[in-house]
């Protein structure tokens, strides 16, 4: 009786799908070694010091990375979530104002709403592409609302064509937080290139990384000046260094920053990386594709549908709902327990929805505290997401590393759901 002796799968200690190790992440790479190292030897760390004969290199990947986007201007910044708050900066975001947040996101997206003292307005998501659902940001503006921040999230993007229009019809300007959708494209362009601003995250997990750093894009030349100012203590760049110290970051105090500069090792790592890039996206969205139609055939694991504008997507995170009631209605975690042991990789379930996650409390840290009616604004506890809850009941997600491998290897993620299925009154 192999439901009595838990025989079967290798959660139980039977041997698994697969053995074979699989693509690690993140790859150091010849050119990314000398780019540090010519950064370690140039006597310049920081765009915050004097000017040395080599160029900047956290002006060089300004300049590549806004190329690559087909956008004007890039500030890169430490990290993804100081992208973020200099993007709300930028659009002069602060007190009494809301911001309209989906509620299924990594908790930077709604924190950086409040570093800047504004109310993140939790909304529900689109069942199709676990992304903001564009008729809840709808249904959620008031006269208060001065931004829509949409998250391109997992190896989706939200509707983009249905975002442009609500902005058009309101006069709400779109951020996009783009932070795992590097070079995914929209019918043709990038993601992060729709709004006003896109911001990114060069984090170690994301799709082009530094260990950390970040960065803003936009083609509008006001927006670009304030964001200099915003990500380096009021200063802007000048092309002569200054006579007396040789800076080349200058006083300008047209709008007050603060520091979140990018430094020029994690500039190095980020120009060493960044030619892969296109090829590395181009294998795992064929990877995406061949896995979401196997498993389509399957039937009991469901891919994401993906949307009509969706030209080609960038896989940060591979997400399925499973239809649990195929294993054993177990949940979730413990069918992950069961795919990670047969495949000797990683899987999990999605970030808990905002309102159910133990990293937004906005409550327990009196700084976001500054009047009492907010108290009340700011508690997540009573709401209610139905669509969001279910993605994270039945979700299960991957790392992109895996989609790395080849077609083969995807065979072997079939192979598992299929074998679990088999032995479901085991998980
Ligand atoms: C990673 C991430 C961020 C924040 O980036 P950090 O570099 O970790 O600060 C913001 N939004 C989303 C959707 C992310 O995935």
């Amino acid at each position: 009786m192999a439901a009595i002796c838990k025989r079967n799968l290798a959660v139980h200690g039977a041997p698994p799908v697969r053995r074979k190790a699989w693509p690690s992440w993140p790859i150091s790479t010849p050119e990314t070694e000398q780019e540090v190292l010519g950064v370690l030897r140039s006597g310049r760390w920081t765009i915050s010091g004097p000017a040395v004969p080599a160029p900047l290199r956290e002006r060089e990947f300004a300049r590549r990375f806004a190329a690559y986007n087909g956008v004007r201007f890039c500030v890169p910044t430490a990290n993804g979530s100081s992208a973020l708050i200099i993007a709300l900066e930028a659009l002069d975001i602060g007190p009494g104002d809301e911001v309209i947040v989906p509620v299924l996101t990594w908790v930077a997206t709604a924190s950086s709403v409040l570093r800047v003292n504004a109310t993140p307005v939790l909304v529900d998501i689109d069942a199709d592409t676990l992304c903001l659902s564009v008729n809840a940001a709808r249904a959620a503006v008031t006269e208060r609302t001065r931004a829509i921040l949409a998250v391109h999230l997992h190896h989706s993007m939200a509707d983009i064509d249905a975002l442009l229009q609500l902005s058009r019809e309101t006069g709400i300007p779109l951020i996009e937080d783009a932070a795992q959708a590097h070079g995914a494209l929209w019918r043709g362009q990038r993601a992060g290139t729709f709004g006003r601003l896109g911001a990114f995250s060069f984090q170690q997990s994301k799709v082009l990384t530094g260990g950390e750093g970040g960065a803003v894009i936009t083609n509008d030349e006001h927006t670009y000046e304030r964001l200099q100012e915003l990500r380096a203590d009021s200063r802007r760049w000048v092309d002569q260094p200054r006579d007396l110290d040789g800076m080349q970051l200058v006083a300008s105090g047209q709008i007050m920053g603060a520091n979140y500069c990018l430094s020029e090792l994690h500039a190095a790592i980020l120009l060493g990386q960044l030619p892969q890039l296109e090829e590395q996206l181009e294998r795992r969205a064929a990877n995406a594709e061949y896995l979401d139609r196997v498993l389509k055939a399957v039937g009991y694991v469901q891919p994401l549908r993906q949307p009509a504008g969706l030209q080609r997507r960038a896989v940060y995170e591979y997400v399925v709902r499973v239809d649990r009631t195929k294993f054993g209605d177990r949940p979730v975690e413990r069918i992950c327990k069961a795919l990670a042991a047969e495949l000797q990789l990683s899987f999990y379930p999605t970030d808990p929805p905002l309102h159910r996650s133990a990293l937004y409390r906005p409550l327990s840290n009196r700084r976001f505290l500054f009047s009492p009616e907010r108290a009340g604004q700011l508690d997540p506890g009573p709401l209610r997401f139905p669509v969001a809850e279910a993605a994270h009941a039945n979700g299960v997600v991957c790392h992109h590393a895996a989609f790395l491998a080849t077609q083969s290897d995807m065979d072997d993620i079939v192979a598992a759901f299929e074998k679990l299925s088999r032995y479901a009154d085991e998980i």
